[in-house]
């Protein structure tokens, strides 16, 4: 990721006016850039507050952190690779479980290693656009945004001959206006999570392997990260358990497709019950986790 740091330092230098930080020496766990109106208290990482709000009556939904499936179906997303080492070692663990998975690519990694993108794709895999050096999307100009997706969504075809259909902006940030407009001009749905390791930051496998167990829910989107080896190193038990459990793997894009509307509670309905219906978490109000523990 050493490659990254220029673009990602750039995005905090931009937003670095309150309290701006020294460079890192070497690759940052997170970047948490200032915010000047609340420095200390709202990382720039935070998603857009409306960041998973359903769309405007008659409009197709753009955002998706969870589907609302009927069967026991996830959807494990891969992100910032791909990884000379680490990335055909998940494929290989994919292909021996028969998994289906999302890799969100970054676009300078495509560059890079076009052949393992062919292999992700011949492998059944979806791929999907993570922006071209992993900038803050939500702080940049139109021009700028428009570069990052497109000159990706080029590289991807290039390598594979395949034409992405969702993107996920580092670090969940987005705006309403750029999801719409990412909608428009690319067909891309804005792909979020539910469920987060933070395997970016907690570089162990068991503790990976703990928390994507403990939050997978039927229709979650499980974000984690192919470019670490401790992630990787994760994936055996933890696939072999989620199957275990009875969890089913589908790309994004199926698992999108099964997605069905819930139904709107009911006003009229007297005192509600102590067990609420499953529908009460099927939709958050707000993107899951945020906080300042968000690395996507
Ligand atoms: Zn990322």
């Amino acid at each position: 990721m050493i490659r990254l740091l220029p673009a990602v330092f750039l995005s905090l230098t931009m937003h670095a006016v309150a309290a701006p930080k020294p460079a890192p020496a070497t690759p940052a766990p997170e970047p948490t850039p200032a915010v000047a109106s609340a420095p200390a208290a709202q990382p720039a990482t935070a998603l857009p507050a409306d960041a998973a709000a359903p769309p405007p009556a008659g409009q197709p939904r753009s955002t998706y952190s969870q589907c609302h499936v009927d069967g026991p179906y996830v959807a494990m997303t891969f992100d910032d690779g791909p990884h000379g080492a680490n990335t055909p070692r998940l494929l290989e663990m994919l292909r021996q479980r028969n998994i289906h998975a999302t890799f969100f690519l970054v676009g300078q990694c495509v560059a890079e290693f076009p052949d393992i993108v062919k292999k992700i794709v011949a492998d059944g895999h979806e791929i999907a656009n993570h922006s071209w050096s992993h900038p803050q999307l939500s702080a940049m100009s139109e021009s700028a945004v428009r570069d990052q997706l497109q000159r990706t969504h080029d590289a991807i075809i290039a390598a594979c001959g395949v034409t992405p259909k969702i993107m996920r902006p580092p670090y969940g940030a987005f705006t309403a206006r750029q999801r719409a407009w990412a909608l428009g001009e690319w067909g891309y749905k804005c792909i979020l999570w539910d469920v987060d390791p933070l395997d970016w930051k907690v570089r162990n496998a068991e503790h990976v392997k703990t928390e994507i167990l403990k939050q997978a829910v039927p229709g979650s989107i499980i974000l984690s990260h192919d470019i670490h080896k401790t992630t990787v190193d994760a994936m055996p038990e933890t696939l072999d358990a989620l199957l275990a459990k009875g969890f089913k793997f589908v790309t994004v894009s199926e698992l999108v497709a099964m997605d069905k509307p819930v139904a709107p509670k009911p006003k009229a309905t007297p005192a509600p019950k102590a067990d609420a219906p499953a529908s009460a978490k099927a939709e958050p109000a707000a993107p899951p986790a945020p906080k300042d523990k968000v690395k996507p």
